[in-house]
């Protein structure tokens, strides 16, 4: 496939995938149909980078279907402004989503490859606001806490106490939260030291690890 053609894919994407599915945000469908999706993904599996699943990336691991990616962007609320922490990098897919939309990321990854691979494709497409992380992302990163989004991209079977305590003041967490084969995707919001929460629809993603992960 040539530019062109990727280009007619990711506008199909938006279309009929994540439009379709009531995901209007303006500025993030903008985003959705810039960001080079098949720059991330193995080279074997290019004629379905745009298709609507999650691929694998290798190491068990997998690149969040397009919908998710965009749905979970929107549940944050992200400002031109807004401080992000992501867990869960994989193929900084999510990740450049939201460099796009914010004015910083720090993103967090447990396996090293993936972060290097990640951080790698990050710098050859010229992001500058990406800072990407090797470590245990399940306790967040006090290093540049407190963030006014936080985004786990991995199931946890709990919500990590850490990650709330780093939320900014009206900061807003989007996690998968439930079993190891299903869970939901859950919002809670900061006001003060209290939490507010929200359940949305369900969803499937690899399991979070470290501390407060899964063991
Ligand atoms: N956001 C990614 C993307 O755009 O490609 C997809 C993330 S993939 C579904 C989940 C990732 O979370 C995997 O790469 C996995 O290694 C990572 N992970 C799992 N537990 C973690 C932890 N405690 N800290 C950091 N990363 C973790």
């Amino acid at each position: 496939m040539n530019e062109d053609e990727f280009r007619t894919a990711r506008k199909r994407m938006v279309e009929e995938q994540i439009a379709a599915r009531g995901v209007l945000e303006p500025r993030l469908l903008v985003v959705m149909e810039s960001v080079p999706r098949h720059l991330f993904v193995p080279a074997d599996d290019l004629p379905w980078a745009y298709s609507d699943g999650p691929l694998p990336i290798g190491h068990s691991q997998t690149i969040s279907q397009p919908f998710i990616v965009a749905l979970m962007t929107e549940l944050l609320q992200v400002k031109a402004t807004s401080r992000i922490l992501e867990v869960g990098t994989g193929s900084g897919y999510q990740a450049a989503v939201l460099g796009r939309m914010a004015a910083e990321v720090h993103t967090l990854e447990m396996i090293p490859e993936l972060a290097a691979q990640a951080s790698k494709t990050l710098a050859e497409l010229g992001y500058k606001n990406i800072h990407v992380h090797s470590g245990d992302g399940s306790q967040g990163w006090r290093e540049a806490a407190p963030y006014d989004g936080i985004l786990v991209a991995a199931a946890a079977p709990s919500v990590p106490k850490p990650l709330l305590d780093q939320l900014a003041e009206g900061g807003r967490l989007v996690i998968p939260v439930g079993g190891r084969g299903s869970q939901r995707l859950e919002v809670w919001s900061r006001k003060g030291d209290d939490f507010d929460h929200q359940e949305h629809l369900a969803v499937t993603f690899v399991p979070l690890r470290g501390e407060y992960g899964w063991k």
